[in-house]
C-alpha cells in the first residue's frame, strides 16, 4: 500500500493527523522538495529513506514507490498543499493501477485555505460571492482556452490563482478585460504560513508593481474580489429571524 499524503500549505504543524502518523511510520518517503517544508521530514523514523521529488522524473519517482512496495515497505508520497490541486498525482494512481498495486490518498490543508487564514478572509461572502475560482495563467503546462481567465473574470466572483506569479502583468490585462473593475480589491500571499509569510493588499491593476515592489517571484497565490474590501451582508444561518433545523426564528 502506498500513501499519497497532503503535507499542507508550510507550517509543520498543518498537516493532518492521519498524515503525520503515516509520516511517523513511513520506511520511504518521496517529497515534493520545491514547496514541502523539510522540517516535516524531522518527524520520520531515523531509518527513513528520504528522496527528493524536484530532482527525479516521473519514471524514478514510481521506480522508488514501487520497488518499496514490493519489499513490503511503508511508502508515503508526500504533495504539499493537498494533491488534488496541481500536484500530478493521476499519472501515478494510473502507474500503480497498471501494477496491480494498491494506494491512499490523505488529503492536506490547501495553499488556498493557507492564504485565507493569512488574509483572515472569507472567500464566500453573502450578497457578494458565493462562488471561488481556483485557476492559473497558461504557462508551460496549458489551460484549455474555454477556462481563460478573463473568461471567469466575467463572473467577478472571488478568484484564486495559482502557479502565475511571474505573469502578473497579464494577469491583470485579462482580469480586467473579463469585466473586474481596475481597482477591485487584490491580494498577494507569498508562502502563507510559513515563518516568512507575507501579505500585501493592492488593487487587480496594481499586482505587478506590487510584486515587484516587494521583490516576490514565486510561491504565491493572487487572490482577487470583492470579499477582500469588507463590504458584505450578515449571514442568514445566524439571523435570529431565520428558521434552520436546529433553531426557530423569533419574529422581528
Ligand atoms: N497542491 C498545492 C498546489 C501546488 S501548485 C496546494 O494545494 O496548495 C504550486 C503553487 O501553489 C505555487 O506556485 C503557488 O502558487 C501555490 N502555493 C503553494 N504553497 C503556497 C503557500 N504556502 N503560499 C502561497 N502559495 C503557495
Amino acid at each position: 500500500m502506498i500513501q499519497f499524503v497532503g503535507a499542507g500549505p508550510g507550517a509543520e504543524d498543518l498537516i493532518t493527523v492521519r498524515g503525520q502518523k503515516l509520516l511517523m511510520e513511513a520506511d520511504i518517503v518521496v517529497y515534493a522538495g520545491s514547496l514541502v517544508n523539510p522540517k516535516l521530514l524531522d518527524m520520520c523514523k531515523e531509518t527513513c529513506e528520504i528522496f527528493n521529488s524536484a530532482y527525479m522524473t516521473l519514471e524514478e519517482v514510481l521506480e522508488v514507490l514501487i520497488h518499496g512496495e514490493r519489499e513490503g515497505k511503508h511508502v508515503v508520497r508526500l504533495h504539499t498543499g493537498d494533491p488534488c490541486l496541481y500536484g500530478a498525482i493521476k499519472e501515478q494512481m494510473d502507474a500503480l493501477d497498471a501494477e496491480g498495486i494498491s494506494y491512499e490518498v490523505c488529503p492536506g490543508v490547501s495553499s488556498f485555505c493557507g492564504a485565507a487564514s493569512a488574509l483572515k478572509a472569507e472567500y464566500t461572502l453573502p450578497g457578494i460571492s458565493q462562488s471561488v475560482v481556483i485557476t492559473r495563467m497558461a504557462g508551460r503546462t496549458p489551460v484549455p482556452d474555454s477556462e481563460s481567465i478573463r473568461s471567469f473574470a466575467v463572473h467577478q466572483a472571488t478568484m484564486v490563482i495559482f502557479l502565475s506569479t511571474g505573469m502578473l502583468g497579464e494577469l491583470s490585462k485579462e482580469l480586467i478585460a473579463g469585466g473586474y473593475p481596475e481597482d477591485t480589491p487584490a491580494a498577494i500571499v507569498y508562502k502563507a504560513t510559513w515563518p516568512e509569510e507575507e501579505v500585501h493588499h493592492c488593487e487587480v491593476r496594481t499586482l505587478k508593481e506590487t510584486a515587484e515592489k516587494y521583490g516576490i517571484r514565486k510561491t504565491a497565490l493572487i487572490v482577487v474580489g470583492s470579499i477582500l474590501n469588507g463590504d458584505y451582508r450578515r449571514s442568514e444561518l445566524y439571523n435570529p429571524a431565520f428558521t434552520t433545523e436546529f433553531r426557530q426564528g423569533k419574529a422581528e
